[in-house]
């Protein structure tokens, strides 16, 4: 075997087979679980999830001096979560209030201490960090299976390759470690292998399904389509933690021809959210899991594009309760879904909220926008938009080899106008390629002013 093939070393693992049985065995009680989850009547299921809220905001009064200090501070005590629409009533949190304070502030210590530390990856500011159950985690590697099992028809693909985030204390981190119990450790790869190397590995182990990052496909994708490669052996291709824009899921369905793309939505602070569909485009919320809100910039209900607020029910060691630092713009599905399952959906994930466009008349533009309009202009095959100041922007772009440079910078310009709005300055920079900093694992698609405040 080559050399790049091995994970790197924060990721070896002593073979070990009584770890392995241990894995397994662990695997099989939360997939019970999961799946006595799955027969239960929706009320049935509403009355757990209810219990599980008042456990979780009872103990997390109780023993968490964050919560206790912030919640009183708002006047609100467990008292007053009478019912489902009480809920409103718990301050939200935001990602400022978890990251100045110590982060024991906001654990448990009775469960903290056997919890695993995870970290958020910082490319926003500095990481937040969640400690969380190993219970937590085997429950989303069940939930993750399970949407697998959907995408693949019932029909698991045997071949199977993911690039993950080898970084100590990511949740990939956490997770690659279960993923041992299902899938062998050469299958593992690093996100931060260069590009060349995980082509390599795609030609060499030829796999039916890819698990991994938009960034690192997308690379992947613009790398093959350099070299006038494909690779037609991939049927399922699934996403996480990123959302990826329209040019970049053009690009991938070219270089993967024959494989289907599928999503899961995934955060440090919240474990699994939601996964996209067997049989449509929208995403069922992992409400087993998680409760999931959306809300307006006053904090209200809203069934347009808001910010993502989600309550954590299965993880006590660093409870998240309310949260609003995910800063995620999403909307809700409306209706029934094809495929039968009941439960709230998400239409889209319309990206992040500091990638998110902020002109003077307090206009906002989520990146969703944004790149849905700068994907649709012929002749680019990649780009960066970073604004410099209110209404300047510096567009950074690397043209297609057939496409007219003049044309393509003039069209892109006119694209960023039809969003804003506004007369806003665009400096088009052309550039050979675009690659992410170093230490990065990808190239932000927007750069926007409220960068620097979050
Ligand atoms: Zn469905």
């Amino acid at each position: 075997m080559r050399r790049w093939l091995c994970p790197p070393a924060s990721m070896v693992h002593t073979p070990d087979i009584r770890a392995l049985e241990s894995e397994q065995s662990h695997l099989l009680m939360a997939l019970d679980r999961v799946l006595a989850q799955e027969e239960q009547k929706e009320s049935a299921a509403r009355m757990a999830r209810w219990l599980s809220l008042r456990g979780l905001v009872e103990r997390a009064w109780s023993r968490v001096p964050g919560y206790r200090a912030l919640w009183q501070g708002h006047g609100f005590h467990p008292g007053m979560l009478q019912s489902w629409e009480d809920i409103v009533r718990l301050p939200m949190l935001e990602k400022e209030t978890l990251r100045q304070a110590d982060s024991a502030t906001w654990q448990d210590s009775a469960t903290a201490a056997e919890a695993l530390d995870t970290r958020t990856s910082g490319s926003s500011g500095s990481p937040v960090r969640i400690r969380r159950e190993a219970a937590s985690l085997w429950a989303m590697s069940a939930r993750n299976l399970l949407a697998y099992h959907g995408w693949c028809q019932g029909s698991p693909l045997a071949n199977t390759l993911y690039f993950i985030d080898p970084t100590h204390h990511s949740i990939d981190h956490a997770l690659a470690a279960q993923l041992r119990a299902t899938v062998e450790e050469t299958r593992l790869l690093s996100a931060f292998l260069p590009v060349e190397d995980q082509f390599r590995a795609v030609q060499e182990w030829r796999p039916d399904f890819i698990s991994t990052y938009p960034s690192t496909i997308r690379n992947m994708a613009a790398h093959m389509k350099r070299q006038g490669q494909q690779a037609d052996s991939v049927r399922l291709l699934h996403l996480t933690s990123e959302s990826i824009d329209p040019l970049g899921e053009r690009q991938v369905r070219e270089a993967f021809p024959q494989a289907r793309l599928v999503q899961s939505y995934t955060a440090t602070e919240a474990g699994l959210i939601a996964w996209q569909c067997a049989e449509g485009s929208a995403f069922h919320v992992a409400e087993h899991g998680v409760l999931v809100e959306i809300v307006d910039e006053a904090g209200h209900p809203t069934q347009d594009v808001g910010r993502v607020v989600v309550t954590d029910l299965g993880n006590t060691a660093s409870p998240v309760i309310r949260y609003a630092g995910l800063e995620d713009y999403a909307q809700w599905a409306q209706g029934p879904c094809s495929c039968g399952r009941p439960g709230p959906r998400l239409a889209a994930i319309e990206g992040r909220r500091v990638e998110s466009l902020r002109l003077p008349d307090g206009a906002l533009h989520t990146p969703y926008e944004v790149t849905t309009a700068l994907s649709a202009v012929p002749g680019l095959e990649a780009y960066q938009l970073l604004q410099d100041d209110v209404l300047r922007f510096r567009l950074r772009r690397v043209a297609e080899r057939q496409a007219d440079e003049e044309e393509l910078d003039s069209s892109l310009v006119a694209a960023l106008r039809s969003v804003t709005h506004a007369s806003v300055v665009c400096h088009v920079v052309r550039e050979e390629r675009i690659d992410p900093e170093p230490g990065a694992r990808k190239v932000p698609l927007v750069r926007c002013l409220m960068e620097d405040r979050s």
